[in-house]
């Protein structure tokens, strides 16, 4: 039976439901922190050396007991204490110990007093400070970071900070989820890549360095790319070699043309169809299905529904592979500049651009004007027949 006979234009929370429904996980990977950037932690995580591991000083200067350094009394020093060693050095009233940032501090001293606050006067130090309370300048143990406390979560993306924390524990590599191995296919016989002369009636293919971009901006693995004309036999190679990666996205092709092969390609080669056409603007023609452990999504051409459907569709479950905790866009609550209705029958995602916490559309709200779409840096979804006030508060999807 021909697709189109058997599947019903679904919305899009039912179409995101069933896509998410039956996502494959591989196994996690060990790396090395250094390979670990934007990869997805597989397990929590828990502090097993307090930070800091002991008391030292945040400062250059000398450790006192704070009681005895009060303003212009002189002290004596009885000792250095460099960072990176502990000399087992020991003070008491009236005594100094001079110190460095990092260094541990001297037995018996509670408190920093700044370089910048005393005077050198040879074997003692002139305190010039007016004020010194107990534990100035002191990092004490355990006070960023106690035993046992997590420091990670399963899901977390592992951004550069998390990857110093975890070598401050004297952590070497962190087991992560391992990474999506995607292929790309775009089709279009009008397509010509760029850098290649354009004739009358064809126009440079774009879709490609697009998704591209977004599958490494979703810490996914581009395995594949390969354009394809829109014929029959050579979609189904291309279809078969993409179908043995995590995820094919195939751009083009899904719609109901003459030309428009993808579904009928997929139904050769073996592949289930699972959904095919949801109720959202843009992007209506998208289709979703499955060969193997493959999931093949097919992104309507038009560069800005290329672009939206991957990032409903595609995205999310790329993310939910790898492990990712958190699988939607980032969001914020912000102001709408003018006011917007939405489409009749459809949610329409506008394209805009926000500043100073004010959201408006930018450029033409057609699928195929890109420009406007490379200007905009924030989505707004208008649900159907929604009209929204200017100056109404709305929550706007980010883009990066
Ligand atoms: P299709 O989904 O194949 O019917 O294509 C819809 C529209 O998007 C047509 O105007 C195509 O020329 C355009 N289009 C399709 N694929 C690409 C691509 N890879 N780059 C730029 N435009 C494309
Ligand atoms: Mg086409």
């Amino acid at each position: 039976m021909r697709v189109e006979y058997c599947l019903r234009v679904i919305s899009e929370e039912e179409a995101l439901e069933k896509i998410l429904s039956a996502v494959p996980s591989s196994p996690p990977t060990e790396v090395f922190l250094g390979d670990a950037l934007d990869r997805f932690a597989a397990a929590d995580l828990f502090a097993t050396i307090p930070i800091p591991p002991f008391d030292n000083s945040a400062m250059d200067g000398y450790a006192v007991v704070a009681e005895s350094a009060t303003k212009d009394t002189r002290l004596k020093i009885v000792g250095e204490q460099p960072a990176g060693i502990s000399k087992n050095l020991s003070l008491s009233a009236g005594q100094a110990v001079r110190i460095f940032t990092g260094a541990p501090m001297p037995k018996g001293a509670d408190t920093v007093v700044m370089q910048e606050e005393t005077q050198r006067e040879g074997d003692f130090v002139l305190v010039r400070t007016k004020q010194i309370s107990e534990g100035d300048f002191v990092r004490q143990a355990g006070a960023d970071l106690a035993i046992g406390q997590q420091i990670i979560k399963r899901g977390d993306r592992l951004r550069a900070t998390a990857l110093a924390l975890l070598a401050s524990q004297g952590i070497r590599s962190v087991t992560v989820g391992k990474r999506a191995q995607v292929a790309i296919v775009t089709t279009g016989d009008e397509l010509v890549a760029p850098g290649k002369k354009l004739r009358a009636g064809q126009i440079f293919e774009s879709n490609g360095v697009m998704l591209a971009a977004l599958v490494v901006k979703a810490d996914a693995k581009l395995s594949m790319r390969r354009h394809c004309r829109d014929n029959f036999d050579d979609l189904c190679e291309a279809l078969r070699d993409a179908t043995q990666y995590d995820a094919a996205i195939i751009s083009g092709g899904v719609s109901v043309g003459e030309r428009d092969f993808v579904r009928e390609a997929l139904q050769e080669i073996g592949a289930e169809i699972d959904l095919w056409r949801v109720a959202v603007k843009p992007g209506k023609p998208f289709l979703f299905g499955k060969r193997d452990q493959c999931r093949i999504f097919g992104l309507p051409g038009n560069p800005v529904s290329t672009f939206v459907t991957f990032l409903i569709f595609v995205r999310p479950v790329l993310l939910q592979m790898m492990g990712a905790a958190e699988i939607g866009l980032p969001r914020a609550r912000v102001r709408l500049g003018h006011e917007i209705s939405g489409d009749e029958t459809r949610p329409h995602y506008f394209r805009g651009e926000l500043k100073d916490g004010q959201f408006k559309v930018v450029g033409r709200q057609e699928s195929h004007a890109l420009f406007g779409l490379a200007r905009a840096n924030a989505l707004l979804r208008v649900k159907a027949q929604e009209k929204l006030d200017a100056g109404s508060e709305v929550e706007v999807l980010l883009l990066d």
